[in-house]
C-alpha cells in the first residue's frame, strides 16, 4: 500500500516561516533522510512571551536564529521528545534566555532534566499534553484548544516514524496512532516537513500500514525463521539501501511486539512463529 505523503519544497534558512497566526517556524539546517528538510522550531506568540517548542539541532547557527528572529522574550522551552535532532539546542537556549524547560520526566537521556516535568493531561503553554510513546518513550504532542496539534515526529506528513527499539516500542506506538485517532483534532503541526491537514484518514492508513507490514512478518516468519535483514529484503520493495537499516530496526520493533504477543520468538540469529 502506498501512503499519500506530503512534500514540500526546500524552505528558507535563518527566516521566520508563518504557520498560522501567532505560530511560525524556523526550520534547522540538518536535512538528512530521517530529519528531511531539517528539524522545524515552533515559535508560539503567547500573552506573556514566546513560547518554543523543539530547540531542535546542536547548531550556533540555528541557536543565533531563534534569538534574532524570536517577536518577543522566549518564555519557555517545550520539548517533544529527547532525541538530539529536537534537543540539542536546549542547553544553549536556556543559557541566552532563562527560560525554564518543559518535559517528560524522567527523560530517556539523563543528561537532560526539564525544569517542569510534563505528564500526560498536563496544561503546559495553555497546550494540553498528550503522551504518545512509540517513536520515543517520552514522546509528547501538545494539542490546541484551537484543534492544531503539535506532532512532533510521533505523526508527520512526509514520512511515517522510525520505531527502533529500545527506545521505540511498536505496541506503543499503534496504541499511540489510535489515541489520536481517538481525539477530534484538524491539523497537525509535525515537527519535520509541512503541516497536515484532515489528520485521520492520514493516522488511519499508517496504522493500516503498520498492522499489514506486521501479518506479513508474521506469515514470513511461519513459512522460514528468518532475521531482520532477511524479512526487509523480502518485504520491503526497492528500498533505499541509506534506508535499509532503519527499516530493520521497524521490522524488529516489530517481531518484539509479536514476541510480547505470543505469536513469535527469537532463534539464535533468527527468529520463529511461537
Ligand atoms: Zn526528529
Amino acid at each position: 500500500m502506498n501512503m499519500a505523503f506530503l512534500t514540500e519544497a526546500v524552505p528558507a534558512r535563518g527566516v521566520l516561516l508563518p504557520v498560522l497566526p501567532g505560530i511560525h517556524r524556523i526550520v534547522a539546517d540538518n536535512p538528512s533522510r530521517m530529519t528531511y528538510h531539517g528539524t522545524n522550531t515552533y515559535l508560539i506568540e503567547d500573552p506573556d512571551g514566546v513560547t518554543l517548542l523543539d530547540p531542535g539541532p546542536d547548531s550556533a547557527a540555528h541557536v543565533a536564529d531563534i534569538l534574532r528572529l524570536t517577536p518577543a522574550p522566549i518564555v519557555r522551552i517545550l520539548l517533544s521528545h529527547h532525541h538530539h535532532d529536537h534537543l540539542g539546542a536546549t542547553a544553549a537556549l536556556q543559557a541566552a534566555t532563562g527560560a525554564p524547560t518543559f518535559g517528560w520526566s524522567p527523560s530517556p537521556n539523563a543528561a537532560f532534566v526539564p525544569d517542569v516535568p510534563v505528564a500526560d493531561g498536563d496544561t503546559a503553554a495553555g497546550m494540553l499534553a498528550v503522551h504518545t510513546p512509540g517513536h520515543a518513550a517520552d514522546h509528547l504532542c501538545f494539542a490546541r484548544p484551537d484543534g492544531t496539534v503539535f506532532s512532533a515526529d510521533h505523526v508527520m506528513a512526509w514520512s511515517s516514524s522510525i520505531v527502533s527499539p529500545p527506545g521505540g516500542d511498536m505496541a506503543a506506538y499503534c496504541a499511540s496512532l489510535q489515541r489520536m485517532l481517538d481525539r477530534p483534532d484538524s491539523l497537525y503541526l509535525p515537527g519535520h516537513g509541512p503541516a497536515l491537514p484532515d489528520p485521520h484518514p492520514y493516522v488511519r492508513s499508517l496504522l493500516h500500514h503498520r498492522i499489514t507490514r506486521e501479518e506479513a512478518i508474521a506469515a514470513a516468519i511461519a513459512q522460514r525463521p528468518a532475521g531482520t535483514a532477511a524479512l526487509v529484503e523480502a518485504l520491503y520493495s526497492k528500498i533505499d539501501p541509506v534506508l535499509k537499516l532503519a527499516a530493520e530496526r521497524n521490522v524488529l520493533a516489530h517481531l518484539l511486539k509479536l514476541q510480547r504477543e505470543g505469536r513469535a520468538v527469537p532463534d539464535g540469529e533468527v527468529w520463529r512463529a511461537a
